[in-house]
């Protein structure tokens, strides 16, 4: 068995709040803040060189999950996220009531 397959685990000090991230192999944002990094092509791959940071700029109810949308503030790349268990509910409740404030603005 080569460790090539064996799925990788990162930890990472957020960029954006310095939050102390437990890496699952599927968290690419930060729970505390829900800020990401444009590290993925594709979920997981960790193929994109860009490297930019990624701000939450919408999220949304669909069905029983929380989407995050993520935009990246290099390339301007959106990205869709699934909210997790793990994701501090307080921040996603905050910030969805950021969005809401910000569309009634509008
Ligand atoms: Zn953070
Ligand atoms: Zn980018």
């Amino acid at each position: 068995m080569s460790k090539r397959f064996t799925k990788k685990r990162e930890d990472f000090n957020c960029a954006n709040c310095g939050a102390q991230v437990m890496g699952t192999g599927y968290t690419n944002h930060c729970p505390k803040c829900l800020w990401s990094k444009h590290v993925d092509i594709n979920p997981g791959d960790r193929a994109e060189e860009c490297g930019g940071m990624m701000k939450p700029v919408d999220l949304y109810m669909e069905g029983q999950n929380w989407v995050l949308i993520h935009e990246c503030e290099r390339c301007d790349t959106k990205k869709r996220n699934i909210i997790s268990t793990d994701d501090d509910f307080d921040e996603v409740i905050k910030l969805s009531k950021q969005m809401a404030d910000k569309k009634m603005k509008k």
